[in-house]
Parts: C-alpha cells; sequence; structure tokens
C-alpha cells in the first residue's frame, strides 16, 4: 500500500469558484492527497440530459439556451479563478464539443446512450480543467498533471452502465499515473466517465464518480479515499426527514454496502467493491467544513454489534424499515419494539443480512415508519 489518497469532490463542492477553492484548500493540507478526482458541477449533468432532450424534441431554443447559460456559468468560474489563458482556450474548445453534439442531436432529433455519454463526458472535463488549473497555481512547487480519465478507466462498451476493466485499468494507472505520483507530483482527473477498448467514450452511471474514486484507489494501490460532499459523513436516518439524525463515526464495508442497498442515499452502489477488495478505508466527509469529521467505512465489524443506521424503502403496498449494524439476536426485540410502537399496524420480518435486519410494515406511510424506527435507534441502542 503507498502513502498516496485519492480525493474526490462531488458537484456541490466543485458548485462555484469559492466552492472550488475549498477543494484546493483541502489538497493543500494534506501532502498525502495526490489524486483528485473531480465531477461535473452542481447540476451540470442533468442540464446536459436537458440539452439532449431538447435536441430529440427539436426544440431549437431551448437547446441554445441551455448550452449558453451553461457556457456562462463556467465562463464565470474561469472568472473569477482567474483561470490562465491556455486554460480559457480548452474552455472553449469543450464548449463547442457541447455545441457540436447538440446540432448533431437537434439534426437527428435522436440520441443514443453512446451520444448522451460524449455529451455527459463534458460535465466532469470542464469542472476537472477549471479545478487542475487552480490547483496548480496555488500550489506552484508541486507538479500538476491534468489527466483524461478516459485513458485510464477502461470499460465494456455498455454506454451509460459501463463495467470498468479492472485490468486494464491498474495497466494504465502503471502506466500513465504512478510515475507522475512517484514524481512528487499531483494528478487532477475526472469522474465517472470512461472508454471502451475501441476508444469511444462510457459512463459509469449517474453518481458513479464515487466508484471512479474507488477505482483509482485501487488502481495505485491508495492508503485512502476520500469522497468529499456538502455534507459531514453518512446518517443514521434519513437527514431530510429526521431532524435529529446524527453522522456514523465508523461503518464497516458491509454495513455500509447493507445501508445503500437499503434505500439510504450513501454512496454509489459499487464504490466500496474496488476498496474493499483491496482493504482501503473510504472516508466521507464535507468540503465546506472539513473540520466536522465524516464517516469512515472499513472491514473492521464492531466485535458486538452496534445499531447505526435505519432506513426505509416504500414498495407498493408495504414500507421496508432496516436496522443496520445489528445481528440477528436482536431482532425479536426490534420486532417487539416497532409492534408496541406502531399500535396496530402488522409488523413482519423481511429480510436479514450479516449486518442488518429489515422488516415489513403493512400500509404504514414511510416518513411516520421511519420516525419511529429512529426513535427506536435513538433510545435502545
Ligand atoms: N456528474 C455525474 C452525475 O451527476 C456523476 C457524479 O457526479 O457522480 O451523475
Ligand atoms: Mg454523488
Amino acid at each position: 500500500m503507498n502513502k498516496w489518497i485519492v480525493a474526490k469532490f462531488g458537484g456541490s463542492s466543485v458548485k462555484d469558484a469559492e466552492a472550488m477553492l475549498r477543494c484546493s484548500n483541502v489538497v493543500e493540507n494534506n501532502n498525502d492527497i495526490r489524486v483528485v478526482v473531480i465531477s461535473a458541477t452542481q447540476n451540470t449533468t442533468n442540464q446536459l440530459e436537458f440539452i439532449a432532450r431538447a435536441g430529440q424534441r427539436g426544440d431549437e431554443d431551448t437547446l441554445h439556451s441551455l448550452i449558453n447559460e451553461l457556457i456562462q456559468r463556467h465562463s464565470k468560474i474561469a472568472h473569477d479563478l482567474f483561470s490562465s489563458e491556455a486554460v480559457r482556450k480548452e474552455l472553449d474548445f469543450l464548449f463547442d464539443e457541447i455545441k457540436f453534439v447538440g446540432a448533431e442531436i437537434l439534426k437527428e432529433r435522436h440520441y443514443t446512450p453512446k451520444i448522451m455519454d460524449q455529451l455527459y463526458s463534458l460535465g466532469e472535463r470542464i469542472s476537472s480543467l477549471l479545478v487542475s488549473d487552480l490547483i496548480r497555481l496555488r500550489v506552484p512547487d508541486r507538479k500538476v498533471l491534468f489527466l483524461d480519465a478516459r485513458n485510464v478507466i477502461k470499460t465494456s462498451s455498455d454506454f451509460q452502465k459501463a463495467e470498468p476493466q479492472i485490468d486494464v485499468i491498474a495497466e494504465k494507472a502503471r502506466e500513465l499515473v504512478i510515475p507522475h505520483l512517484n514524481a512528487g507530483g499531483i494528478v487532477v482527473t475526472q469522474g465517472f466517465i470512461g472508454k471502451d477498448l475501441l476508444g469511444n467514450t462510457t459512463t459509469l452511471g449517474r453518481e458513479g464518480s464515487d466508484y471512479s474514486a474507488a477505482l483509482f484507489g485501487e488502481a495505485i494501490d491508495a492508503s485512502l479515499v476520500q469522497i468529499w460532499t456538502d455534507v459531514a459523513g453518512i446518517a443514521s436516518s434519513d437527514p431530510r426527514l429526521v431532524k435529529d439524525a446524527k453522522f456514523i463515526p465508523t461503518l464497516s464495508y458491509d454495513e455500509a454496502t447493507a445501508l445503500a442497498s437499503l434505500g439510504a442515499k450513501v454512496l454509489f452502489p459499487t464504490t466500496l467493491l474496488p476498496t474493499k477488495r483491496k482493504d482501503i478505508p473510504v472516508f466521507v466527509g464535507s468540503s465546506i467544513d472539513p473540520s466536522l469529521g465524516g464517516t469512515t467505512i472499513t472491514k473492521n465489524q464492531d466485535q458486538k454489534f452496534k445499531l447505526k443506521a435505519v432506513s426505509t424503502l416504500q414498495k407498493k403496498e408495504y414500507a421496508i424499515v432496516s436496522f443496520v449494524g445489528c445481528h440477528l439476536d436482536q431482532a425479536q426485540d426490534l420486532v417487539e419494539n416497532l409492534k408496541n410502537s406502531f399500535n396496530d399496524i402488522n409488523v413482519e420480518f423481511y429480510d436479514l443480512t450479516s449486518v442488518s435486519v429489515s422488516f415489513k410494515i403493512a400500509s404504514a406511510d414511510i416518513t411516520n415508519a421511519l420516525l419511529r424506527a429512529h426513535e427506536i435507534l435513538v433510545a435502545k441502542y
């Protein structure tokens, strides 16, 4: 294992010049951060979808106004960050590529997953260009390499849900990334995007930048993968629904995976596969205030299972309530608690993993179910 850290910054962490400066601060304050993975700026990926749809409808006005807004927004960031002349030129090329792809879609009145991936890629290519230039300016003593992630993240040709080719990625990282890190440099690159073996641009699926960071971590044998976002970690319940949800300091890979598959908005679902394979810890924290700390995910499972989080999933006729960080021995107790809490509502055992227990609650409204379960979490464990 190397000392190197991979730091990924999500869309909210790079939404404007100020946010990008905060990212740069995080990188400047830790000499071990050596690979920086950047998402598209907030909402840009959605906007690229709207552009494609406008083209498909033949709605030229909307298409142009969306493209113009995107160009204005990123040009303002370049202006606010005093981006170099070279970067502004490069930005213009990327803007031209958006116009070109937009015009293609408009002409065809149709877009394929393949052309959508080409269009998607521009969000990340633009934001990472801006951030790389900023970091270069702020750490003049380090060599900053702007890397096209597509030259490393080699994938299958399943556009919009491409499968990474782990061995090829490792080989490309040895060739294109590691020599630069060995020489003391920093690599700034994109999340989400890759290329298939024929050279077509692909993407890993919406929100896939977390996965990219983990793949880079695996390929360089990193000591840590950091996922920087706008909240200080993974919460014990959905903070939009539960006011006193707390951030969980530590989770095991299995607990975090269970939480993600049981309905919590945590990380892109496959993020923990590469890191688990190489036993690399994953940290989730807020670039708005890194001093708040965050959640660290490792292979360690607490010896005595500790109840850590609750989540809910709404199915058609019922809701699933899951307790994560608990063992089967606690299930009966949890059922009793839930039954008492729901009085007349039917609670049934639903599913079990090595780190979670789920119950089915007939016709319960989901917010209510989560609040009840959260009360049990706080009161009993
Ligand atoms: N920009 C992409 C998206 O919004 C990928 C990511 O940010 O994770 O889906
Ligand atoms: Mg995300």
